[in-house]
């Protein structure tokens, strides 16, 4: 650091991912597009390399008015979105708990908020092993640190043992745990919980010492980018239900992909609260810290969730849209799986979603290797992550072999 404070941060000098994908885009401009490879990227593109924004949103975001876009948002939502993005996240889940919604800058905002006010100062968050990364960045930003418990374990289950021992283990240090687990569609393996995993999470979290306070956040960012059903996908929501009085339940949920709103910056914080008070209190408290970082949130993409609760003949519309989308996302990974299985690539178990992940002991070797023949992945510490929503669909059997090809070469 030279004149800025570093507040025991760890700061690289670019982002990763964003510094990968600039040396794609400077390749694919020197070389040309078609000797580029981009499988780094976090968002749904077409087989010809085009973002995916769905046309029913493009519609009705054409047709806001300048009071619409223009206006402050109130800090926690408009009182139309707030409604709009519960149904939008429970579908046709139903709940007697006190449910409360704080709109947020993406699902990014719901997590950030979800530590300053779940976690104190100096507590480590409770992640799985393979995390997205702006975890650690959320975490650091706020004096706190990630710790990490083993998510899968060799044969490909969830580590449901690992889980119960960092819980424990946390609590005898700390009073305050926020656990944060990622699923449907987890970034970035592509498992999913199972039903099986969430006996096991729920039981594990009722029996941790009930003088505690545990907050368990559901980081659903791809919620409808999992199965062929979107009510499907929720099947965790239920689970959250049986949860005790000393563990409050929170959902991150987001627009940016289910909507193609990513740079709208929209999503919520839901909280499943057993008291009224706690609910009440979520609202302020959340609302304090949105105050104090991004203050509202932009009102369009509220506007634009409301509109579409509010016309069944349009929800419906985007519902057909997304669906399209995301069976050309399933049958890439349908692709990529059967072209692992052919060749004897081990894959991370991978139920669906944006990403795939090859286990290694090299990833930064493997992926400079990639590079090199214009094929860019992202190199996470255990292993080399492939995003599928950005690779087409002529490219996911040539990915694969040139994976299996490089892991030979550098074995
Ligand atoms: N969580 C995970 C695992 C993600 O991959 C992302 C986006 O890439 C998010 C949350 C939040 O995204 P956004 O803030 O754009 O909603």
């Amino acid at each position: 650091m030279i004149f800025a404070s570093n507040n025991g941060r760890k700061i690289p000098k670019e982002d990763k991912i964003f510094g990968i994908s600039n040396r794609a885009k400077a390749m694919a401009a020197k070389e040309g597009k078609e000797r580029v490879i981009n499988a780094t990227i976090g968002a749904l593109l077409d087989d010809e390399g085009n973002l995916i924004v769905l046309s029913s949103i493009d519609e009705v975001f054409k047709t806001l008015g300048a009071r619409e876009y223009a206006e402050y948002a109130p800090i926690g939502g408009t009182a139309g979105f707030k409604e709009a993005v519960k149904k939008d996240l429970f579908r046709e889940f139903t709940t007697d708990r006190f449910v409360e919604a704080v709109a947020t800058p993406g699902g990014t905002g719901a997590i950030k908020n979800t530590i300053s006010n779940y976690s104190a100062y100096g507590d480590k968050v409770l992640v799985a092993d393979w995390f997205w990364a702006p975890y650690n960045t959320i975490a650091q930003e706020q004096g706190r640190t990630l710790e990490t418990f083993n998510f899968l374990k060799e044969e490909g289950n969830f580590d449901s043992m690992s889980f119960k021992e960092k819980t424990e283990e946390l609590l005898e240090k700390q009073d305050t745990l926020v656990i944060i687990l990622n699923t449907p569609s987890h970034n970035p393996t592509g498992y999913a919980i199972t039903h099986g995993d969430w006996v096991n999470i729920i039981e594990t979290l009722n029996n941790l010492p009930s003088n505690k306070k545990i907050t368990l956040l559901v980081d659903a960012a791809y919620v409808d980018f999992a199965d062929d059903d979107e009510n499907d996908s929720r099947m965790f929501l239920p689970y959250l239900e049986k949860l005790d009085s000393h563990v409050l339940p929170i959902v991150a949920h987001s627009l940016s992909k289910a909507y193609t709103l990513y740079g709208m910056r929209c999503g919520a914080m839901i909280c499943m609260a057993q008291t009224k008070e706690i609910a009440e209190e979520f609202k302020t408290v959340c609302e304090f810290s949105s105050r104090g970082s991004w203050s509202n949130c932009p009102k369009a993409p509220q506007v634009i969730l409301e509109k579409i609760y509010a016309d069944p003949v349009l929800l419906n519309k985007v519902k057909e849209e997304r669906k399209n989308h995301r069976a050309m996302l399933i049958n890439r990974g349908n692709i990529f799986t059967s072209a692992a299985e052919e060749v004897g690539l081990e894959m991370v178990p991978f139920h669906g979603g944006f990403f795939a992940t090859i286990p290694c002991s090299n990833p930064d070797e493997i992926s400079g290797e990639l590079e090199k023949e214009g094929i860019f992945t992202v190199p996470l510490a255990k292993g080399v992550r492939v995003s599928l929503a950005s690779l087409p669909e002529s490219k996911c059997k040539e990915v694969v072999y040139a994976i299996k090809r490089v892991m030979e070469n550098k074995r």
